[in-house]
């Protein structure tokens, strides 16, 4: 670890840290009126003039807080409100300690003790921000207590660690700067049984700023870095509702993107609190409802299909499925557009009866979906008038055969594949799967990762040696990534290896 704290030093350094008390590291801000550049907050609008409350984080260098792998780390966030009038007493010391009250964080002599005045707003605020806090860790194997864990319930318990997230209070009791809102400590590694502090009494009444404060405060213990993204607690830019830890890849950076403090330029809040507490409960899917056409009715060939989808966490993405068959994949509205509704075009099909299905899904994959029957025309009499490959059954719908291609089959078309996938090489049509490569283990036994542009292709070793991508009457790497990232949009192996990029376009080759 020596080389990564080497590492966390210098840009501590580079960020302007200020060594505070030896091996911890405090960024200190000061407030900003900070008028928004475009771009920089995809929700809030470039004229707005937000005040920015600042959540620094005491980077941790050194050994001396008990630091630990992820599979002790404590699965309890108490969140503290200091209730009474003698409020929390927090003892300054190297040495950092929940169950003690001990920490490093005050800005104070070592041994002193400083208070914490008690949470300040209504009960309304308080549980709404509970409330929030376990939404926004739902997904993860960790509990919110607003008491103290084990204690009240054993009270000769005094040894159920926990992370401890004081809500209550301002910066200025810990002698810091009442610009702070919240501060914590922070780790590549998940740091157990720390205190970190969300300044209430300064940063309320918002129970949408609080929780946001206290997530983000609480998520440095367990290894995240700031987010140079609005949608993320992680982040120090305001708006954008409610904040989820997001499952995409976000740029680190406060006001500007920088080096992650752990290495990268990007990281996934998600699967970093996954690494770090495990897996918790799926969050609901998305609220769906299809607008448009109504069940049971007559369509032309110019029928728009319309739907509305909301979601807390945003909806990540939209699918259209015809006769069990998926046709078109859509992304989520950004925040800002939210409410709008989704369009897709009718693909062209024969007349036939349609069973329509849109599905909805958010950044974690939690998914609904909805189904209706239209006829089109008039429903199919025979396989003659459908398309090439579907056959016309019983109820008048042309439906293509469930497929069969395995990885490798020779094949004429995608639907011939259980991927769905059958690309060209050379003059080989073959079933396949998308592959990053120069990554190992992307591919079975027996196939290689030939690479496609940007993408690659999982492809049979001993009939590779006889093709090259281009060659021939084959298709151009150019075209095969076309294919590929057109196709890999309905795959979801392919999105999962290169999770968390998102799909930004629709297979038609609009870019939205
Ligand atoms: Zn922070």
């Amino acid at each position: 670890m020596s080389g990564d704290r080497a590492a966390c030093y210098h840009r501590a350094r580079l960020m302007g840290f200020r060594r505070i008390v030896p091996g911890l590291f405090l960024l200190v801000f000061p407030v900003l009126e900070l008028s928004l550049l475009a771009g920089a907050a995809q929700a809030e609008r470039a004229s707005r003039v937000k005040r920015v409350r600042e959540r620094p984080v005491i980077w941790l260098p050194g050994p001396e807080t008990a630091r630990t792998g992820a599979a002790d780390v404590s699965r309890i966030i108490y969140v503290n409100g200091c209730w009474g009038a003698e409020g929390c007493t927090i003892r300054h010391s190297t040495a950092n300690d929940a169950l003690q009250n001990l920490s490093s964080i005050p800005n104070v002599a070592q041994g002193q003790d400083v208070k914490v005045s008690e949470f300040a707003h209504s009960q309304e605020v308080w549980n709404e921000t509970i409330r929030c806090l376990r939404e926004v860790y739902w997904p993860y194997d960790v509990e919110i207590w607003d008491s103290f864990p084990g204690r009240d319930a054993d009270p000769a318990d005094t040894a159920t660690s926990h992370h401890e997230a004081i809500l209550a209070g301002s910066a200025g009791e810990l002698g810091l700067s009442d610009n702070i809102g919240g501060i914590a400590l922070a780790s590549c590694d998940p740091v157990d049984n720390v205190i970190s502090f969300s300044f209430a009494n300064t940063t309320g009444p918002d129970w949408i700023e609080l929780c946001w404060t206290v997530a983000q405060e609480s998520a440095h213990s367990f290894g995240l870095d700031h987010a140079f993204q609005c949608l993320d607690p992680m982040t120090y830019l305001p708006g954008c509702g409610q904040k989820f830890f997001r499952n995409e890849l976000a740029d680190c950076g406060e006001f500007s993107t920088r080096p992650c403090n752990c290495g990268g330029m990007k990281q996934n809040s998600h699967n970093r609190l996954l690494a770090a507490l495990g897996p918790g409960q799926s969050p609901a899917p998305p609220d769906l409802d299809i607008v448009a056409p109504r069940p049971d009715n007559v369509i032309g060939n110019d029928t728009q299909i319309e739907a509305v989808a909301s979601d807390p966490r945003l909806v990540d993405r939209l699918e259209l499925y015809i006769n069990g068959w998926l046709y078109k994949t859509q992304q989520g509205h950004a925040f800002e557009n939210r409410s709008d509704p989704y369009q897709f075009e009718l693909p062209a099909l024969p007349d036939s009866v349609l069973d329509i299905e849109v599905r909805a899904y958010n950044d974690l994959d939690s998914m609904s979906s909805q189904t209706l029957r239209v006829t089109k025309g008039a429903p199919c009499s025979s396989s003659a008038t459908c398309l090439d490959g579907q056959e016309c059954d019983g109820q008048g719908r042309c439906i293509y055969p469930a497929p069969t291609g395995k990885l490798g089959d020779v094949c004429e078309r995608p639907m011939d594949c259980i991927s769905h996938l059958c690309p060209q090489l050379g003059n080989e049509q073959r079933c396949s799967e998308i592959c990053i490569p120069g990554l190992e283990g992307q591919c079975p036994a027996d196939f290689e990762c030939l690479e496609a542009g940007s993408a690659g292709t999982c492809w049979p070793i001993e009939t590779a040696g006889c093709c090259s991508a281009g060659a021939g009457q084959g298709p151009t790497p150019g075209q095969i990534l076309l294919f590929l990232l057109c196709a890999g949009m309905l795959l979801r192996p392919w999105r999962r290896r290169r999770s968390p990029g998102r799909p930004g376009k629709e297979c038609e080759g609009k870019r939205r």
